[in-house]
């Protein structure tokens, strides 16, 4: 038990725990957010698979987040879990949107419980990495990064718990316009390899 605690989720002021359970990543706090393949117009390379998936299979849960809702102070942190689902669309893995942060100049950390993916990295010069998520791996994104998870495991979600400023802001609209400069794909031997973007701007 506490002490000397109102047991109060979002206790901003005095602290408070949430639970997250450790196999599912949800928590009895506050839902997810979800993001389905319909969500995700324009984002895969392949547009022929991508509406095929939707006609025959219909919509698709793709990831899911924790949004706290934690007021956007400098100084507060917000955190939760994310969820990527297996799947591919063409030879491209299920991934988040990936974003940059609204204040650039801001990091973020994750760490994968569960699944095997990798984050895609990359700077608005160009520069971008690659690194592989595994159980226990914990991974720092560095400040002016956008950042974009990907399920490489073709059956075990991708479960990875995040922290950031909370003030950070997210800035989905320069990847759903420009796209990545690489994509993560399966080269037909479930081993992923990193290709150029045909359709980046
Ligand atoms: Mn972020």
């Amino acid at each position: 038990m506490d002490f000397n605690s109102e047991n109060k989720l979002f206790d901003y002021v005095r602290g408070f725990t949430m639970d997250f359970d450790l196999k599912q990543g949800q928590s009895s706090g506050k839902t997810t957010t979800k993001r389905f393949l319909s969500q995700m117009k324009g984002m895969f390379a392949d547009e022929e698979a991508y509406r095929k998936i939707l006609e025959e299979k219909g919509d698709q849960l793709v990831y899911e987040f924790h949004e706290l809702g934690v007021p956007e102070d400098a100084g507060k942190l917000s955190f939760g879990v994310s969820i990527c689902y297996p799947g591919k669309v063409g030879d491209e893995y299920y991934m988040t949107k990936g974003h940059f942060h609204c204040i650039l100049d801001t990091a973020e950390i994750y760490y994968c419980f569960s699944g095997h993916g990798y984050m895609l990295l990359e700077s608005p010069e160009g520069d971008w990495s690659a690194l592989e998520l595994l159980p226990g791996k914990a991974l720092y994104v560095p400040q002016r990064y956008a950042h974009r998870s990907i399920n490489v495991d073709p059956v075990e979600p991708l479960r990875t718990f995040f922290v950031y400023g909370a003030d950070s802001g997210h800035d989905y609209g320069t990847i759903e316009t420009k796209g990545y400069r690489k994509l993560l794909v399966d080269d037909g031997t479930c081993t992923p390899k990193i290709i150029d973007n045909p359709k980046w701007k």
